[in-house]
């Protein structure tokens, strides 16, 4: 009952890219509970994560005052405990915080040039903060080298999606299958981690659509499927230009489609005529009567749609695997009406908007080129005439973290992400954070990458902020503080204005309302969404006049590419990085689970979800257990060329005999201590999806 409030603010969930709408009922200062209203991306359904994962706001674990490393503490590592965290850091004041932040930071670029310090921002942020955070890095220290997770989610869609229709966005919102007759849903886990479009899903299959799932993990949305192709880990290429191929051979693509819309078709065909089914099932393991089947139904579907995820996207060929589905999309002319379309579903609720604002190496805001002079020029009518800042395309996170190591990068700033725990090869990122001279982390909690500061911030959490985000379905929404930040806790964009000032920046924003004003006038993105409208709207970008609502299915006329044409890039077989050998004779996968959200920062120290899944576990196939001489329960040691995890096991007959499943939340057992960090050569993206492993009982 509202009268058992002091009041009500509506937000948006901060969890996934779903960007469902909240409505936080507060009493004494603190949330105590949560409901689904009626946003366009949820219609006021909610999964458990946003109806339970709140209370992390209030745990005692916040950080209340700026701290600073002491002179006496013990060597940088994550011995810190994040319930006494005197032993190694001590309070301080916000401005002797600042000046040393600031100054360790002043100081690196003075000695050793701008590229000496790097930045990684945060998709759980702002667009406002996205944008601030990347305006500081780009015109405080003269170069590119800013980077956030997007790198370790979707970097290799959005290469394959720029490449080939112009755009880095989805194509059409989820909410558009219901105007489908059939989906492809590969690569992802809808009812774990996008669970509120999931429910869209299954209203889809309700109405009789048809659902198609691949994934080498059977999942839960195969209960709802038409097909279902468990096909073999890394193996999609081989998979879908099969799938082509019987597309192709039997004629049913469009091709009024192809010649009014597309390119490089004539190659496109050429490289498919090796990828007969016959000659892929050994590859991808699914029988050539289902690849064919597949290939009618989606072909001869009125409308159909591509969802994907990061068991498309994290690969060392994720590029390669976006340009198929890409490739599938077009030649069938499945793009541009209604039903019909690509998305690439996005993990943090704002990884769109913060990639949208810039916070990425190759781009400023909407993805334009930092190497091309127009683009520079247009910056530079807004932020001012800057020759010194570098026209070359910068550093990626992982790439960063190298540098770290080899002693280049001697400083860095990083906004809530928590790199020590999310990167590949984890001891390496940490020991690459142990060696900076100078790292200022801002956040919420003592992360395990704040372990490594010298100067921590305290920050605000999602329900503590005003601004803007944008979900998966390029909606864009305002967030509302429903509670004040605890103690001297401040909002982000705040922290950053005080920095950029700090270190030099001639920066005058007294309200975020002004960041959104200024990004409006570089990003064409926002034309027509307004402050005054995001008020009572959420809009969906592109909005093509003050009164639409927004594009919910884009490119019905051409695409934003040369000429208007979208681009066929086949894509060759590459096998996986790390073959199983002898000693590493099974394979990982990693991922996350429903109760837990990403690097479990703020999930485990919620207390309902913390109770629902308590402990770090992985997942073998029962018969896997018994060959192993293993119990469900038991601990087994998890071992690949990077380091190895003891772990308690599960029986699990979704994940295929001879792999793992290890989700990546839990510190105790950090499954990026195990992850291969070879990258994808175009979005730099590393091979999460895909270790060889040892699994021994203990
Ligand atoms: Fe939050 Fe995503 Fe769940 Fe919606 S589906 S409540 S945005 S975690």
């Amino acid at each position: 009952d509202s009268a058992d409030f002091d009041s009500e603010t509506e937000s948006v969930c901060p969890f996934c890219g779903v960007g469902c709408k909240v409505s936080l009922k507060v009493k004494d200062g603190k949330v105590k509970y949560v409901e689904g209203i009626n946003g366009p991306a949820n219609e006021g359904r909610l999964c458990v994560k946003g109806r339970f994962g709140f209370d992390y706001i209030h745990h005692e674990h916040r950080l209340t005052k700026p701290l600073i490393r002491r002179d006496d503490a013990p060597a940088k590592g994550l011995n810190v405990d994040p319930g006494n965290l005197m032993t190694h850091f001590r309070e301080a004041t916000w401005e002797e915080a600042m000046e040393k932040a600031a100054g360790g930071l002043s100081k690196l670029r003075q000695a050793h040039g701008g590229a000496s310090v790097a930045g990684f921002g945060s998709a759980k942020c702002t667009n406002e903060e996205a944008y601030l955070f990347q305006k500081l890095i780009r015109q405080g220290f003269k170069h590119n080298n800013v980077d956030h997770c997007t790198r370790l989610c979707h970097a290799s869609s959005v290469a394959a999606l720029i490449e080939n229709v112009g755009s880095g966005a989805v194509t059409a919102t989820f909410n558009e299958i219901e105007n489908a007759d059939v989906a492809i849903v590969i690569g992802c886990n809808p009812l774990e981690n996008h669970p509120v479009a999931a429910t869209y899903f299954k209203q889809f299959t309700k109405r009789g659509g048809k659902l198609i799932v691949m994934d080498p993990r059977a999942q839960g949305l195969k209960r709802f499927a038409y097909q279902t192709l468990q096909f073999r880990p890394g193996a999609d290429v081989s998979m879908l230009n099969a799938i082509c191929n019987v597309i192709v051979e039997e004629g049913l693509y469009d091709q009024q489609y192809i010649d009014a819309y597309t390119e490089n078709w004539d190659a496109e065909k050429e490289h498919l005529k090796d990828f007969t089914p016959e000659a892929m099932e050994e590859i991808c393991g699914i029988k050539p009567d289902v690849i064919r089947d597949v290939a009618r139904t989606f072909a001869g579907a009125k409308s159909a749609m591509i969802f994907w995820g990061m068991g498309v996207s994290q690969h060392i060929h994720g590029t390669d695997n976006s340009r198929c589905l890409i490739s599938l999309a077009l030649m069938t002319g499945q793009v541009g009406r209604p039903g019909t379309g690509l998305h690439p579903l996005r993990g943090q609720n704002n990884v769109q908007g913060a990639s949208d604002a810039g916070l990425i190496p190759m781009f400023v805001p909407d993805y334009r080129s930092v190497e091309d002079d127009a683009v520079r020029e247009d910056i530079f009518g807004v932020w001012g005439r800057d020759e010194d800042w570098s026209n070359k395309r910068g550093l990626t996170v992982t790439e960063i973290v190298d540098q770290a190591y080899a002693g280049n990068v001697k400083g860095m700033y990083i906004l809530g992400e928590n790199p020590a725990m999310s990167d590949p090869d984890a001891e390496h990122a940490r020991e690459a954070f142990a060696k900076l001279e100078h790292l200022v982390v801002q956040d919420i909690f003592l992360t395990e990458t704040a372990c490594f500061a010298d100067v921590i911030l305290p920050a605000s959490a999602l329900y503590e902020k005003n601004g803007t985000v944008s979900n998966t379905n390029r909606q864009v929404q305002r967030v509302r503080p429903a509670v004040t930040p605890p103690g001297e806790a401040r909002e982000d964009w705040a922290i950053t204005v005080e920095l950029a000032q700090r270190l030099g920046l001639d920066w005058g924003y007294t309200d975020v309302s002004q960041v959104f004003g200024e990004m409006k006038k570089v990003m064409k993105s926002l034309n027509n969404i307004t402050w005054e409208r995001l008020k009572t709207e959420t809009v969906t970008y592109p909005s093509l006049s003050p009164e639409d609502p927004g594009q919910a299915v884009v490119f019905g006329d051409g695409f934003p590419r040369a000429g208007g044409r979208a681009r066929f890039t086949p894509a060759a077989v590459i096998a996986p990085d790390e073959a199983p050998d002898a000693d590493y004779p099974m394979i990982m996968t990693t991922g996350r689970q429903l109760e837990h959200w990403h690097t479990g920062s703020m999930t485990r120290r919620s207390k309902v979800l913390d109770a629902v899944e308590p402990e770090a576990n992985c997942s073998l196939h029962p018969k896997t257990l018994r060959r192993l001489g293993v119990q469900p329960g038991d601990m087994v040691r998890l071992s690949t060329r990077r380091g190895s995890i003891e772990i308690m096991a599960r029986a699990d007959r979704a994940v295929a005999e001879d792999m793992v499943f290890v989700p990546f939340a839990y510190v105790e057992a950090a499954a990026n201590i195990l992850t291969n960090p070879a990258l994808d050569p175009y979005g730099k993206i590393p091979e999460f999806k895909f270790s060889a492993v040892r699994v021994e009982a203990v």
